[in-house]
C-alpha cells in the first residue's frame, strides 16, 4: 500500500466524519405531551413545571385523553380541568389524544370516528376547555377512513414518523421517545443520542413524552439536559 493511497482513505475517513458529526443547525422543537388525563395528575404537574423553567410551553402540545377508560371523563374532575386552564394560560397548546383511549380505538370505520371525535370534543367543551385542531390517535394507530374523518374535521394529525395537515398533505418528521421507563445509565446513554439526533435533523422534531414513564428513573434528569440544550441550541 503507498502512502498516497493511505492518505487519501484518512482524507475519505475524516470527510464522512465531519458530515455525520457536523451539526445541521437547529429544528423546531414541538413537545408532546401524551396520556394527559386525571389519572396522572401528580406527573403532570411535575413535566410542565420542568417544561417551563426552560421557556418551552409554547412548543409542548398536552394530548388530552377525554374519557381514560372510559372512567375518568375530564369535565367530572374539577381539579385537573383547572391544572389545564391554568396551564393553557401560560401557553401549553391542548390537542386531542382518542376519546377513551382502549385499544386500538382508532381503527375503526367512518362512523365510529365520527362518534368518537365527537365524543371527545363535547367532553372538552363540557370542561370548558379550548382545544387546537391537533389529533394524536391512541398508539399512533389509525384506519384509512378514520384519518379521512379527522382531516375532514380540518384536524392535524400526528403519526409515527409523519404529520398530516387538513389539506391532505403529510410531511415527513423525526419523533422520538427517550424516556419509556429509562433507568438512570440508560437515560444518560439515551441524552447523548437525543442531542445527536436533535442537530442532525431538518424542519420539525417531535419529542414525545409520557407521564409516569418520564417520571421514572433517570427520565426527569434527561428532561432537563435536553430542554437546556434546546434551549443553547435555541439562541
Ligand atoms: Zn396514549
Amino acid at each position: 500500500m503507498t502512502g498516497g493511497t493511505v492518505s487519501s482513505k484518512l482524507f475519505l475517513l475524516i470527510l464522512v466524519l465531519a458530515i455525520i458529526l457536523i451539526p445541521w443547525g437547529t429544528p423546531k422543537l414541538i413537545i408532546l405531551v401524551h396520556d394527559v388525563s386525571p389519572v396522572y395528575y401528580p406527573y403532570i404537574e411535575n413535566i410542565t413545571a420542568l417544561i417551563e423553567e426552560y421557556g418551552f410551553q409554547n412548543s409542548t402540545i398536552l394530548l388530552i385523553i377525554p374519557n381514560h377508560a372510559g372512567k375518568h371523563p375530564i369535565s367530572k374532575d374539577e381539579r385537573f380541568v383547572q391544572l389545564i386552564k391554568k396551564l393553557e394560560e401560560e401557553g401549553y397548546k391542548v390537542g386531542i389524544h382518542g376519546y377513551d383511549h382502549i385499544g386500538n380505538e382508532f381503527l375503526c370505520n367512518e362512523t365510529i370516528a365520527e362518534a368518537k371525535l365527537r365524543a371527545a370534543r363535547e367532553e372538552l367543551e363540557r370542561a370548558g376547555i379550548k382545544y387546537d385542531k391537533v389529533f394524536v390517535p391512541p398508539r399512533y394507530e389509525i384506519s384509512t377512513q378514520a384519518l379521512k374523518v379527522l382531516l375532514r374535521n380540518n384536524f392535524t394529525v400526528f403519526l409515527k414518523g409523519k404529520v398530516c395537515y387538513p389539506s391532505g398533505d403529510c410531511e415527513r418528521i423525526k419523533e422520538r421517545e427517550y424516556t419509556w421507563y429509562a433507568g438512570r445509565l440508560r437515560a444518560k446513554i439515551m441524552l447523548v443520542i437525543a442531542k445527536f439526533e436533535f442537530t442532525h435533523t431538518r424542519g420539525i422534531f417531535v419529542l414525545s413524552i409520557h407521564p409516569k414513564a418520564v417520571n421514572y428513573g433517570g427520565g426527569m434528569d434527561f428532561l432537563r439536559e435536553f430542554l437546556k440544550y434546546a434551549k443553547e441550541k435555541e439562541k
